[in-house]
């Protein structure tokens, strides 16, 4: 385990679907226990083996409709027909606890984060072409054709926006991205 020695900070990890962004962080968080994964809302429904409160919080059109008017959330953002967004009260209250708080949320919600929060880390996990991320997608049986597409058009404007984020992170091999990630949170931790 990692020790940690500074302030809290809030790190956003991003990456495009099929990345394997999950993989890295669950990899992450196994090996550096402190550190506590935001769970956000979502309208998407659950996947097999999905629980709402440990995965996502899972929310009705009307009820993520009345957490925006509200002004609920840190950040919310539209991917692929469905929408996420992240609680302000549960990020202040993971901080006021002391806790390591990882955002792992979309492009547009980290650079919605980095405008209130300028203080938060924002590390983008980039796979190591475009045809690797297609493959991976496909390989997940998780999401229709339609669907693929949907999310493919998605990855240039991801890559895009990646341009404005802290570090990037090359997902090529586990172990080393693994490391990289490591590398870049500890690393920004003692600053
Ligand atoms: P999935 O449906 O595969 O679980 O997630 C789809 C996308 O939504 C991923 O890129 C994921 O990082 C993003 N996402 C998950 N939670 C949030 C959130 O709270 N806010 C934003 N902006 N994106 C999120």
């Amino acid at each position: 385990m990692n020790k940690n020695s500074g302030k809290k900070k809030l790190f956003v990890i991003s990456g495009s679907s099929g990345v394997g962004k999950g993989t890295v962080l669950k990899s992450f968080l196994t090996k550096n226990p402190n550190f506590m994964l935001s769970i956000s809302c979502t309208t998407r429904a659950p996947r097999k083996g999905e629980v709402d409160g440990v995965n996502y919080f899972f929310l009705s059109k009307d009820e993520f409709q009345n957490c925006i008017d509200n002004d609920k959330f840190l950040e919310w953002a539209e991917f692929a027909g469905n929408r996420y967004g992240t609680k302000k009260k549960y990020i202040k209250q993971c901080l006021e606890e002391g806790k390591d708080i990882i955002l792992e949320i979309d492009t547009q919600g980290a650079l919605q984060v980095k405008k209130q929060m300028p203080e938060a880390v924002l590390i983008f996990i980039c796979p190591p072409s475009l045809e690797t991320l297609e493959n991976r997608l496909r390989g997940r049986h998780t999401e229709d054709e339609a669907t693929i597409q949907k999310r493919m058009q998605e990855v240039k404007t991801e890559l895009e926006r990646a341009e404005k984020f802290d570090y990037k992170v090359i997902n090529d091999d586990l172990a080393n991205a693994v490391a990289e990630l490591e590398k870049v949170i500890i690393g920004e931790q003692k600053c």
